[in-house]
């Protein structure tokens, strides 16, 4: 269950610069997590101020 981000994601880039993988990168319209590199750690979520990354349990 890769992390995925939110409409909420504001384009800070602090989940890219915090992400241990670095499976995070700056898409269109928000910031994207790359779910095949994803290893859940959770980082993104802790340090986004919007709290725009939430776990993808599709
Ligand atoms: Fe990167 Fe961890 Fe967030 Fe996955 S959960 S995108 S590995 S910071
Ligand atoms: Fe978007 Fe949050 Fe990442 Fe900033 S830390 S780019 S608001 S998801």
């Amino acid at each position: 269950m890769a992390y995925k981000i939110t409409e909420k994601c504001i384009g800070c880039g602090a989940c890219a610069a915090n992400c241990p993988v670095g499976c995070i990168s700056q898409g269109d319209s928000r910031y994207e997590i790359d779910p095949n590199s994803c290893i859940e750690c959770g980082t993104c979520a802790e340090v986004c101020p919007v709290g725009a990354p939430e776990p993808n349990k599709e």
